[in-house]
């Protein structure tokens, strides 16, 4: 079991069980970072909920309040002489990217690291999107891990690295290396008695003219052809007298490392620590060797294609395995099978075929147990878009008359049955500007836009405020269960609880909508559901912008607090099975608490209700 919690305390003697995350998260200790900030996305999000664990750690640890801002605050502490750290899933790479090619342009003073985590075959939802491409658009360094001692080591040493060449270094891992564990040697913690400053210099820290933006720009690609030769070291390429070259790195790198140990293979391997800028001359000596390169990629085959411009430069022909003539897919991610798959023809007597279905998403989807992606039981988003369903048909319109756009979080779960009720999914805060488009476009119908309370501090607020400025009319609802929820309960601006404890100063979502000018607002609690029904009624029917707070905490938090707790039952005598139930609880709420009983009636499991009331309100027949 992995033990971070000694994360800055554990004696360098014995190896600590980390994975990669909370690896990354010791290296930055070591490192002598002054500063930990970022916005949670699953996997980066356990970085910083390992280093939130640690007592007394003598340094400041924050979520922010999005990823551009984390990005910034991390830049201002570099800029005056510290060391810091910003963590990002790569969606949130996106969001810090305004900021990002400026900062990188200008370059840094104290090491900063950007931990960014990929999710290939989104595991945890959003796109599949490549963050090496970002460190090419940004001309940005990346170091990328393939272990946790890596993760460590890579994090620790890009600090000083990041100081040598003055420029923000990036690390990149993919879900399933953020979350391997294994036995990590832990090295000496770097402490600085470093006082703060900074130099009025705006040549460098503006973007003061183009004579100014060019030379940075110059700066900038110097210092990355700089940091190639500093980390030479960590491109490690093995010649052998094998005709068969094989380029990995990240998680890949063990894959193949797996299948050529196992099957006694001799290739010759050149394994990637370096993902921007690409060692060239060393896949140029590779290639010189070879006839055959097999790359190892996940996403976009950009080693790949680097490959194939070099190819030119060798003055024989060579074969490249890939994903551009295939066989390797541009989709998903690999494992050890996909691995040997793409090998087999080279080492045909060595290496077995694996069955692998031509569509492997699909085959691994069929192989998945089907269970209903929904809320928790008792989460109180259940009861809101029970509610505004039912608001929407008291107002005589079917469930197809009345777009509901939605947003990042665990609100988006409405547009899973039973609810069916939010139509779209883009991005942070993007549901407001959404359903403004929409009504630009002329639908006449009521559009509603939904978010949850963290959405709409990370970037709810800009599209609220153009909403309001152009007078759209909308029905906005912000589903503030008081957390971030969907990453694992993180706090916000607005929790209370965190914002007592730590002397911080809460913020509720109301007084930013008064200062917009917004009068129709109304908080309530979702719960109450005849209560809710007529407000939502009357939003959307206003002729003017109106926003409906939603406002229960989130049931898994109320129990951690010690608020939740009791459950329902269902009175067998009153049921009438859930078959012939014309408003059967179990289909009209979806909760994961409500099951069949033996006699084909409803049963509430006392172990999973969170005594939300909701199928109380949803039994006509007075058996709840
Ligand atoms: S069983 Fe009923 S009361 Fe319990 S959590 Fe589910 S909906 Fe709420
Ligand atoms: S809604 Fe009431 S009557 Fe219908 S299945 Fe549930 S408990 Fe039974």
């Amino acid at each position: 079991m992995s033990d971070y919690k000694n994360l800055g305390t554990h004696k360098l003697d014995t190896p600590l069980l980390l994975s990669a995350n909370q690896a990354l998260a010791r290296g930055a200790i070591e490192g002598g970072v002054a500063l930990v900030t970022g916005y949670p996305g699953t996997p980066s999000t356990y970085a910083i909920e390992a280093l939130l664990r640690v007592p007394d750690l003598g340094f400041r640890v924050e979520w922010s309040i999005n990823e551009k801002v984390a990005f910034e605050i991390a830049t201002g502490v570099s800029w005056a002489g510290l060391r810091s750290l910003v963590t990002m899933k790569m969606s949130g790479l996106n969001v810090a990217s305004d900021s990002l090619l400026s900062v990188q342009y200008s370059g840094t003073n104290g090491g900063m690291v950007i931990y960014i985590a990929d999710d290939p075959n989104t595991y945890y939802g959003m796109v599949e999107q490549d963050s090496r491409l970002f460190a090419r658009f940004a001309v940005a360094p990346m170091l990328t891990p393939s272990s946790p001692q890596e993760a460590l080591d890579f994090t620790r040493r890009a600090f000083d690295l990041s100081e040598e060449i003055g420029r923000p270094v990036m690390i990149l891992m993919t879900t399933p290396m953020a979350n391997t564990s294994e036995l990590v040697q832990l090295g000496e913690i770097k402490s600085f008695t470093r006082e703060p400053s900074f130099d009025f210099d705006i040549a460098r820290y503006a973007k003061a003219g183009p004579a100014a933006c060019v030379q940075q720009h110059k700066d900038t690609l110097a210092s990355l052809v700089e940091f190639g030769k500093l980390t030479d070291d960590l491109n490690p390429l093995t010649l052998t007298d094998s005709s068969v070259g094989i380029i990995a790195s990240g998680i890949t790198w063990n894959y193949i490392k797996e299948v050529v140990e196992s099957n006694n293979l001799k290739p010759c391997l050149l394994k990637l620590g370096v993902s921007n800028p690409l060692p060239k001359e060393k896949i140029k000596t590779l290639l010189a060797k070879v006839d055959t390169i097999v790359v190892l990629e996940e996403l976009e085959p950009i080693v790949e294609e680097v490959v194939l411009a070099l190819r030119s430069e060798i003055d024989h022909p060579i074969r490249v395995v890939g994903k551009i003539d295939g066989p390797l897919s541009r989709t998903g991610d690999y494992n050890v099978d996909v691995v040997s798959s793409a090998i087999h023809d080279l080492f045909p007597t060595q290496v077995a075929k694996p069955e692998i279905p031509e569509d492997l998403s699909q085959h691994i989807q069929d192989l998945q147990v089907k269970r209903l992606v929904t809320f928790c039981s008792g989460c109180p988003h259940r009861a809101t878009y029970y509610a505004l369903n039912e608001a929407i048909e008291k107002l005589g319109y079917k469930k197809e008359d009345v777009i509901i756009t939605g947003d990042i979080g665990c609100t988006i779960l409405g547009m899973n049955d039973p609810f069916n009720a939010c139509w779209t999914e883009i991005s942070m805060g993007s549901s407001i500007s959404l359903a403004q488009g929409f009504k630009y476009a002329g639908i006449k119908n009521p559009v509603v836009a939904t978010m949850g309370d963290g959405t709409f501090f990370h970037a709810g607020i800009p599209a609220l405020l153009n909403a309001t400025h152009n007078k759209t009319n909308l029905t906005i609802i912000i589903l503030d269960n008081h957390w971030t929820s969907m990453t694992g309960m993180q706090p916000h601006v607005g929790t209370e609880v965190h914002s007592t404890e730590k002397n911080k100063h809460l913020i509720k979502p109301e007084e930013i909508i008064r200062a917009a000018g917004i009068k129709n607002i109304q908080r309530v609690n979702p719960y109450q559901i005849k209560k809710i029904i007529p407000i939502l009624m009357e939003a959307l029917t206003s002729p003017e912008i109106s926003i409906v707070i939603a406002d229960a905490e989130c049931a898994i938090q109320k129990k951690r607090g010690g608020n939740g707790g009791g459950f329902l039952k269902v009175k067998p005598e009153q049921c009438v099975g859930l078959d012939t139930c014309e408003h059967s609880c179990l289909k009209v709420t979806g909760c994961p608490a409500i099951e069949r009983g033996e006699d084909g009636k409803a049963f509430i499991n006392p172990d999973a209700c969170n005594a939300c009331g909701l199928c109380h309100h949803a039994c006509f027949h007075g058996a709840i």
